[in-house]
């Protein structure tokens, strides 16, 4: 599962543990993002602190992982390279690319698109406020799961931390303790 995560938050999480149990995978390896393609005009955390929150929601369960692939390669992060990556560090998974809604529908503007259906299924999870349409996309390379709505964004809970309300139970615990131990998303709006 690729993302930002700026940071992770429990819809991420619902979304992994779903398509985990849904689809029978042994492992969930959570990607953070380096240099996001479609989010250069805005601010983003450091890809450091952005992989440590990660780490941090995941630690507890055993079959959550987290990669470095795409914050160790220099250059704009393209899910084609992230894919190449995954592929060589386990040579015989089967990988499936999980996503949600919104994300799905950029899918066709990716770098090297008609390349990712050979490399990975995709999943696209239900998410409140995107309909979930596959218009375009080859039918056999791409599931569509219904998973539990938690109407959270990354976005929102960035906001939230910079008008000093209340995250807690948006994002896990250790996750609201880091956001307000190194100060993050401070001063976001001036
Ligand atoms: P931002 O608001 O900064 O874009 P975000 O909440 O969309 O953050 P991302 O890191 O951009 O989080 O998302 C990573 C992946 O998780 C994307 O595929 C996105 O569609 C999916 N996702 C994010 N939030 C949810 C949610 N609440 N339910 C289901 N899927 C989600
Ligand atoms: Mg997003």
């Amino acid at each position: 599962m690729g993302g930002t995560f700026d940071p992770i938050h429990h819809g991420h999480l619902v979304a992994a543990s779903e398509a985990a149990a849904l689809l029978d995978l042994d492992e969930v390896v959570f990607v953070p993002t380096g240099k996001p393609t479609f989010k250069q005009d805005t601010r983003v955390s450091s890809a450091e602190d952005r992989y440590l929150m990660t780490v941090i929601a995941t630690a507890s369960n055993p079959r959550f992982t987290v990669s470095r692939v795409d914050i160790d390669r220099p250059g704009l992060t393209y899910t084609v390279d992230t894919l190449r990556d995954l592929r060589t560090a386990r040579p015989d998974a089967d990988l499936y690319f999980i996503t949600g809604a919104d994300a799905i529908e950029q899918i066709l503007t990716w770098k090297d698109a008609d390349e990712l259906w050979r490399k990975a299924h995709f999943v696209a999870v239900t998410r409140p406020g995107h309909p979930l349409t596959v218009e375009g996309l080859p039918r056999d390379g791409v599931t569509t799961l219904e998973v539990p709505a938690l109407a959270i964004s990354s976005t929102d809970c960035r906001r939230r931390a910079a008008a000093g309300q209340p995250v807690w139970y948006l994002v896990p615990d250790g996750v609201v303790q880091y956001i307000a131990k190194h100060g993050l998303y401070r001063g976001l709006d001036e």
